[in-house]
């Protein structure tokens, strides 16, 4: 068979492989350890469009097994908080917002971000898809919609007088399957003069710093700024503004408006088209070469792995989380490499990771486990993570970050 799919958003037949990762499990699907059904795997293919240029991964898994990321993002971290609560505070000056305003969030979780509008005496309005979820929104007097969002769900809010002055869409882009009908229902619900603000990793990072474990099943799409304005351009939205964060190994916060607003562009929208037509990214050749650099990243930890066995000492990791899953099972590492990965989530302590089966153990076992080397396998993290369990381990001991090359330190 040689029919390739089609873009999801321009419908082009997508005759472009970024990298083929081959067959992969599930990133979230931990397992427990006597579990009998068999575990399920599929093909992880990511592709660039040659005529719109947005890097996706094939739709290979039947929806019923597609994981939701609520238990993700239902586990915010402390930074993350923070996060949310400074984006409030900017948004509420720049754009003068007040008790006549609403505020709506796409993928609004339990109320994390919209709260602190609320707060600030701004009437909210949450769209979430996890009934449970949108339960403990509500819980908090977050007033919450169950629904999927897109044109339908858009045009039904404003039929009912709903329209937004702002909107966010932070961490939900790169995981809608249809990003056509997703980001035209940001067109339907904005009153005229609204703004809406989405955050997702940038596809320059995944490119030039060669984070192929952040490509799983469920992350759909791989965004840049080039791509993301042909999506609004096909809506009637355009971009304002722009600014280049540190989330998730760098990440985009990308300001729209509702096309023919009248608001003057940002020079920072100038300035990071000519940093992406610099990277190549809105040609072909700015995608060509990651495949060999993806096969080096694992030449190198399969070659840091076979020198520190042969040299008798013991390796763990850190952190299971979809990246690390996406990293282990491409390398094909198994639990006689890894003997063990740590992770502070206890609803993943106890079972086995993915695809490799190794098992997750609690971050206080690191003294009894007492390995020689600790793989760190989210990466955006490492300093974080290194401050946290340098007690716990022996002074000899080593930490290891295998992207984008292998790196030992102290
Ligand atoms: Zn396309």
């Amino acid at each position: 068979m040689t029919s390739v799919p089609n873009c999801r958003f321009c419908a082009t037949p997508l005759t472009v492989t970024l990298c083929d990762l081959g067959a992969m499990p599930l990133a979230n699907d931990y397992r427990l350890p006597d579990e009998k059904s068999p575990e399920r795997s599929f093909p992880l293919h990511a592709r660039v469009c040659p005529s719109c240029f947005l890097v996706q991964v094939d739709d290979s898994v039947p929806p019923d097994a597609i994981f939701s990321d609520y238990a993700y993002f239902s586990s915010y971290s402390d930074s993350w908080v923070a996060h949310a609560r400074r984006y409030a505070e900017a948004m509420v000056a720049r754009f003068g917002l007040g008790p006549q305003s609403l505020v709506v969030e796409i993928a609004s979780n339990d109320g994390y971000l919209l709260q602190h509008f609320k707060a600030a005496g701004i009437p909210v309005l949450g769209v979430e898809p996890a009934a449970n979820v949108a339960e403990t929104a509500r819980a908090k007097g977050i007033e919450t919609e169950v629904a999927f969002f897109g044109v339908e769900t858009a045009r039904r809010l404003a039929a009912g007088g709903k329209r937004a002055d702002l909107m966010a869409a932070n961490n939900v882009l790169a995981h809608v399957p249809d990003i056509r009908d997703f980001v035209g229902g940001f067109a339907v619900l904005l009153k005229p003069e609204g703004v809406v603000t989405f955050e997702f990793p940038h596809v320059l990072n995944l490119i030039e710093k060669v984070q192929f474990d952040t490509i799983y099943h469920e992350h759909f799409s791989y965004l840049s700024l080039v791509t993301v304005e042909k999506v609004f351009a096909a809506v009637g939205l355009e971009a304002i503004d722009v600014e280049e964060l540190p989330t998730h190994g760098g990440s985009l916060r990308l300001f729209a408006a509702p096309a023919g607003s009248g608001r003057v562009p940002s020079p920072r929208l100038g300035a990071l088209r000519a940093k992406e037509h610099a990277a190549g990214l809105d040609t072909l050749a700015g995608y060509e070469g990651f495949a060999a650099k993806v096969a080096e990243v694992k030449r190198g930890f399969l070659a840091f792995l076979a020198e520190a066995k042969a040299a008798g000492r013991k390796i763990a990791a850190y952190g299971a989380a979809a990246k690390g899953n996406t990293f282990l099972n491409f390398c094909g590492a198994t639990p006689d490499d890894i003997v063990a990965v740590f992770d502070r989530s206890l609803a993943k302590q106890g079972r086995l990771l993915p695809g490799s089966g190794i098992p997750i153990l609690p971050p206080e076992s690191i003294p009894d486990v007492a390995p020689d080397y600790l793989v760190i396998l989210p990466w955006n993290i490492a300093e974080e993570v290194m401050a946290q369990a340098r007690e716990l381990m022996a002074p000899e001991a080593r930490f290891v970050v295998a992207v984008p090359q292998i790196k030992i330190m102290p």
